[in-house]
């Protein structure tokens, strides 16, 4: 037998702490929804029955047509920075927050739609989204999830039976989200201009209960809020930057106070390595290319520093050159990181020798090699793999990859004398994960109607680090040619 959720499952405490912040909304019918993908493990982690969840109720509630009595779903409000520019307005075009759920870790998550139709947000867009896009967010947040990275979660993905019209007519669909929040910078930036400095205060204190508890008991907990921000920033972009990651689109609305990553839309994982390296049609300048996230996600820390000004101190001057001293944090928690994931990837992190290297000497082998692989273009993810295979003594994998052998040598020389753990190497350099012409493949595949390939995809990134027979070509870079071309889009 199946369990529907109690009425009391989910908890409106955003809504009634932060009226100013969100407009009551309901979701727009779904023609015919049909189940494409649901996260088992996530909905029992989360008190929700998967075997309900995939009955047609559940499968409503999910689109949000069929929710418990007392369930009122809001379209959240928020400013942001796009490329640069910012828009007072944005906030959920075409999502809506259900409500807030307690984990089975004691752990508040925000259950949110996106896809779910037009809300007083949407501007000219049709509130809807394409089942392909969702798909990726499905996809990505998954392999995010199993390489450690924070990440909002797919609960699932719904096909409406509905039309999308983008360039071509698409299947519409509803992913459900569930992140620790969706309080993001542009969240702060709305609040602000309002000139409310009381609602500034209460989404500030929110934040903190919520995700940065310690601030509380700073001497100024507001600019505690600030710092501990910009180190979860720093730690999360590091993330990305071990795994080859793009997110793609990093305005300041898609930026989290938790950590967390969020709206990957048209995100990407590098392959051969390149700083320069950007998928997105939209990205023209390159603004958001790989080697360039760090930067932009400070400078988007900026603007939430900006934000939380009037509360840092009453003399604004003072105000700035404070926020600025703490905006100090990124950088310094952003090296320490970075340094911590080579590290552990380099398999230097324990043992006699690896153990007591300074942060700045794995820095500097780091970038050595990561200089190496940049002269060949070399994939970023085989690269590290085969270096495992040099720790056990075969060099040659790592030395086919690279072009320059004397200075490939001379690296290997240097980082062996070390003495490096291949073992905890394979514990964290994956060997499988979303390769964009295997995501295009699944996605295409399942917008046709073909879930199978995007069910093999997801199986082989959600244990991203095991080997497994019958696996090869999720392991192998895309055939020559796909990534000098490949692009993607926002899908909106
Ligand atoms: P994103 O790039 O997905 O983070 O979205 C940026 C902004 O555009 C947010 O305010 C979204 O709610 C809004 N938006 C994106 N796509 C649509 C759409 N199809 N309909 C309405 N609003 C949208
Ligand atoms: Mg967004």
């Amino acid at each position: 037998m199946s369990t529907a959720p109690s009425t009391s499952l989910l908890d409106d405490r955003y809504a009634r702490e932060l009226p100013e912040l969100v407009v009551p909304w309901s979701a727009a019918e779904a023609p015919d929804p049909q189940l494409l993908v649901l996260d088992d493990d996530l909905a029992r982690d989360l008190g929700l029955d998967p075997d309900w969840l995939r009955t047609p109720e559940g499968t409503r509630f999910l689109t949000g047509t069929a929710l418990p009595d007392g369930v009122r779903p809001v379209a959240q409000a928020y400013a942001g920075h796009q490329f640069g520019g910012y828009s007072p307005r944005l906030g959920d075009g075409r999502a809506l927050l259900l409500g807030e759920l307690t984990d089975r870790a004691g752990r508040r998550r925000d259950l949110h739609l996106k896809g779910s139709g037009r809300t007083p947000f949407a501007r000219g867009g049709d509130g809807l989204a394409a089942v392909g896009p969702m798909l990726r967010e499905h996809v990505v947040s998954t392999a995010l999830h199993a390489l450690g990275v924070p990440t909002t979660r797919a609960l699932a993905v719904v096909a409406t039976g509905g039309a999308v019209q983008r360039e071509s007519v698409l299947p519409g669909a509803v992913l459900a989200r569930v992140a620790a929040s969706h309080l993001r910078v542009g969240t702060f930036q709305y609040a602000r201009a309002t000139d409310d400095v009381d609602l500034l205060r209460r989404l500030a204190d929110h934040a903190i209960e919520r995700h940065h508890p310690a601030a509380r008991d700073a001497e100024q907990p507001y600019l505690a809020l600030l710092e501990s921000v910009a180190v979860a920033q720093a730690e999360l972009v590091a993330r990305w930057m071990m795994i080859g990651f793009v997110h793609g689109v990093l305005n300041t609305d898609n930026v989290t106070i938790s950590g967390e990553s969020i709206d990957f839309g048209p995100c990407a994982f590098l392959e051969g390595y390149d700083p320069a390296t950007v998928f997105s049609s939209i990205d023209t300048g390159g603004r958001y290319a790989y080697g360039n996230q760090p930067a932009v996600t400070q400078w988007n820390l900026a603007r939430f520093a900006e934000a939380l000004l009037p509360l840092i101190e009453e003399d604004q001057e003072r105000a700035v050159a404070i926020a600025t001293e703490a905006l100090g944090t990124f950088g310094r928690a952003y090296v320490a990181a970075w340094a911590e994931g080579m590290r552990g990837k380099l398999g230097l992190a324990a043992g006699p020798l690896a153990g007591s290297l300074e942060d700045e000497a794995v820095i500097d082998l780091g970038q050595a090699l990561l200089e190496l692989l940049h002269g060949a273009r070399v994939d970023y993810t085989s690269a590290f793999r085969a270096l495992g295979q040099a720790a056990r003594g075969e060099r040659e994998a790592f030395r086919e990859l690279v072009l320059d052998l004397p200075a490939a040598d001379a690296w290997l020389d240097r980082w062996l004398a070390l003495a490096p753990d291949a073992d905890a190497m394979d514990r964290v350099n994956p060997v499988y994960i979303p390769r964009n012409h295997l995501v295009e493949e699944a996605l295409d595949a399942a917008t046709a109607g073909d879930l199978e390939p995007l069910r093999r995809l997801v199986d082989a990134v959600s244990r991203p680090f095991d080997v497994r027979p019958g696996l090869e070509r999720y392991a192998a870079p895309a055939p020559e040619g796909f990534g000098d071309t490949f692009q993607t889009f926002c899908g909106t």
